[in-house]
């Protein structure tokens, strides 16, 4: 009742603060991106004006999507952890949301907030990017 599969307690206690560390750390990485860096004045979404930082347009251009992807993947991020810290109230940490098998240690100790085993991850990113931008 106290342990999930596979996890002991102090392995779930050492992820659940591993966890919390990188949810500070996004929180704080998109907090940073949205409202600016202090000097700079507020322009779009409060996203770094590369076009200072550059003459080609095209790159400061390139820059500004690679911060939107960033900022996206932050937020998804935010929500894989939360969904964690979740499961782990639950008891359910550590198991693969799609076939419920526990997920490998390695895999845990690279990314805290994985959801998936391997495999199920691998499926579910061939069905996103089968689903294309409609999304
Ligand atoms: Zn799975």
């Amino acid at each position: 009742m106290s342990t999930a599969r596979g996890l002991d307690q102090a392995a779930v206690e050492r992820f659940r603060d591993q966890l919390l560390a990188l949810k500070r750390d996004a929180a704080v990485a998109v907090e940073t991106r949205l409202h600016g860096q202090g000097e700079l004045r507020k322009d779009e979404a409060g996203l770094p004006r590369h076009a200072d930082e550059t003459d080609d347009d095209g790159a400061a251009e390139t820059q500004r999507q690679a911060d939107v992807v960033h900022l996206a993947r932050k937020a998804t991020q935010l929500d894989e952890i939360d969904a964690a810290l979740a499961r782990i109230a639950t008891g359910d940490y550590g198991l693969c949301i799609d076939c419920d098998e526990p997920i490998d240690l390695r895999r845990l100790e690279a990314y805290p907030a994985a959801l998936r085993c391997a495999r199920c991850q691998q499926q579910a990113e061939l069905h996103q990017s089968r689903l294309g931008r409609h999304a």
